[in-house]
C-alpha cells in the first residue's frame, strides 16, 4: 500500500518511471504522450541534457543560500533574462517555487504597495468567474473556480469577481467580437464604481485562460480597455502568466501580445519546465521604488526564494526558449490547432476549438447546436482523461463551470520540441478517446 497522500484517493495512480523528448513511461514500461507537458509545465520535454547539466553543476557550485544573507549568481542572472525580455516596465523579479506562491507574494505586494504611499484603504482585489490563480488560501479566494473553493469559502476573503472574457459563451447574437470584450471590460468599472475606486487594489487575470476554461484567449481590444480602467482608477494590473507564460501562447509573455503593459505579472511552470520547481513575481520599477522609499522591507518570505539550483535551471531554460523554442512553438501551435480542426472541427460534441501557440483547448458538449453541455454527473472529463491514458496520452480534462452549467473541455499543452509527425499522433489517439467516450 502506497503511503504517498494522493489527491485523487479513489483512482489508483500509474507510477511515472522515465521521461524522455515527448514521451513518459510508467512503472509497466507503457508509454505516453505528454500531450498537456503535466499542467503546460513541460515546454521542453523530458530529459533535457542542458537543463540537467546546469542543475547538476549548480548543485554541486551552491545548493542553496539563504535570501536573507546571499543573492546568487543563478538568481542574479535569471532576473536579468526576464527583465530584458519582459515587455513594459517590469524590472524586478522576485523568485518563489510555484506559481501559486507567485500569485501570493503579488496580492501581498500590491497591498503593502498600497500601504507604503499612504492608500491603505485600498484593500479589495478583483477577478473573473472561471478563474484559476492557486491552491493556497489567498490565490484561491482570488480565483472563481467554484467546486474548487466551496468548501473553503468561510476560511477565505471574499473577492469581487466579473465575467471572464469567454466568447464562445458569452457573445450574443449579433454582437461584434470587439464590442463584447468592451462589454465584458467594462464590467469592471461597473464593479470599481460599486466597491468605490478608492478601496481597489487591483484587477487579477489570466492573459489566456488555462484550467478553469481550456486555452481561452481574449478577443482584441478587451485588455487595452482593461488597462485603461486600471489607469483611471489607480488600479494595479496583475496578469497571471503561470499557465500561459513563458512561451506557451508563441510569445514568451503572452501578454506581449494584446498590446498591453502590467504592474505584476506572475510566472511558475514553464520557467522551470519541471525540471526545478520555481516561479516568479514580476513588478515595476515604481512598485519596488515606493517600498524601498517606504519601510525598505517587502513583508513577505519563503525558505526556498531564490533557490540557486531552481534558478539555475531557469536560465537552461529560457536560454532554449528564448534561442528558438518558443518561435517553434508558434509555429507549430497552428499546425496542431489546424489539424484538430480538421478532424474535429464538425464533430456532434465538440463545440470550440481555440487557443494559441501550443495552448489549445476543445470544449466538449452535449449538443453542438444548443451548446449544452454534458451533466456534471456523466463525468465526461474524468473517463475521457483515463481513456486517453489507456491510448497513451496524458492530457488535461477538465469539467468547469460555465455560469451556473457544467461544461467539459480538453486542454492540450505539449512539449515545444514536438516534431510533425506527433500532430497526428495527438490527434489519433484524441480521435479513439472521443469515439470510445461521447
Ligand atoms: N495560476 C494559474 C493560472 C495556474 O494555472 C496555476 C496552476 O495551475 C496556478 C496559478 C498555481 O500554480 P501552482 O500549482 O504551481 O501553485
Amino acid at each position: 500500500m502506497s503511503h504517498v497522500f494522493a489527491r485523487h484517493s479513489k483512482t489508483p495512480m500509474r507510477r511515472a518511471s522515465t521521461g524522455k523528448g515527448v514521451y513518459l513511461y510508467d512503472a509497466e514500461g507503457k508509454k505516453y504522450f505528454d500531450g498537456s507537458g503535466g499542467a503546460a509545465v513541460s515546454c521542453l520535454g523530458h530529459g533535457d541534457p542542458d537543463v540537467i547539466a546546469a542543475i547538476q553543476a549548480q548543485v554541486a557550485q551552491l545548493a542553496y543560500a539563504h535570501t536573507s544573507f546571499f543573492t546568487s549568481d543563478p538568481a542574479e542572472e535569471l532576473a536579468d533574462r526576464l527583465v530584458n525580455e519582459a515587455p513594459g516596465d517590469l524590472d524586478k523579479v522576485y523568485f518563489v517555487s510555484g506559481g501559486s506562491e507567485a500569485i501570493e507574494a503579488a496580492l501581498k505586494l500590491a497591498r503593502q504597495y498600497f500601504v507604503e504611499i499612504g492608500q491603505s484603504e485600498r484593500r479589495h482585489f478583483i477577478a473573473r468567474r472561471q478563474s484559476y490563480h492557486g491552491n493556497t488560501l489567498g490565490a484561491l479566494a482570488t480565483g472563481g473556480n467554484v467546486w474548487r473553493k466551496q468548501a473553503f469559502a468561510p476560511i477565505m476573503v471574499e473577492t469581487s469577481l466579473i465575467s471572464p472574457c469567454y466568447a464562445y459563451r458569452g457573445q450574443q447574437e449579433g454582437e461584434s467580437a470587439f464590442d463584447y470584450g468592451q462589454r465584458v471590460a467594462n464590467e469592471l468599472e461597473t464593479e470599481v464604481l460599486r466597491l468605490g475606486p478608492e478601496t481597489v487594489i487591483g484587477f487579477v487575470a489570466e492573459p489566456v485562460v488555462g484550467a478553469t476554461l481550456g486555452a481561452v484567449p481574449p478577443v482584441e481590444g478587451y485588455f487595452k480597455r482593461v488597462r485603461e480602467i486600471c489607469d483611471q482608477y489607480g488600479l494595479l494590473l496583475i496578469l497571471d502568466e503561470v499557465m500561459c507564460g513563458m512561451g506557451r501562447t508563441g510569445s514568451l509573455f503572452a501578454h506581449e501580445q494584446e498590446g498591453i503593459t502590467a504592474d505584476i505579472v506572475t510566472i511558475a511552470k514553464g520557467l522551470g519546465a519541471g525540471y526545478q520547481p520555481i516561479g516568479a513575481m514580476m513588478c515595476t520599477a515604481g512598485i519596488h521604488q515606493a517600498i524601498a522609499d517606504g519601510s525598505g522591507f517587502f513583508q513577505h518570505g519563503h525558505t526556498y526564494i531564490g533557490h540557486p539550483t531552481a534558478c539555475a535551471a531557469g536560465n537552461a531554460v529560457v536560454k532554449k526558449l528564448t534561442g528558438g523554442l518558443v518561435d517553434r512553438c508558434a509555429g507549430m501551435g497552428p499546425k496542431l490547432k489546424g489539424a484538430l480542426q480538421a478532424e474535429f472541427g464538425q464533430h456532434p460534441h465538440i463545440g470550440d476549438i481555440r487557443g494559441c501557440g501550443l495552448f489549445l483547448g476543445l470544449e466538449i458538449v452535449a449538443d453542438r447546436g444548443t451548446k449544452a453541455p454534458f451533466a456534471a454527473a456523466d463525468g465526461v472529463n474524468k473517463k475521457i482523461k483515463q481513456t486517453a491514458m489507456s491510448n497513451g496520452l496524458a492530457c488535461y480534462p477538465m469539467g468547469g463551470t460555465v455560469d451556473g452549467q457544467s461544461g467539459d473541455h480538453v486542454l492540450l499543452a505539449p512539449p515545444f520540441i514536438m516534431e510533425d509527425t506527433h500532430v497526428d499522433e495527438i490527434v489519433s489517439k484524441l480521435k479513439k478517446t472521443f469515439d470510445e467516450v461521447l
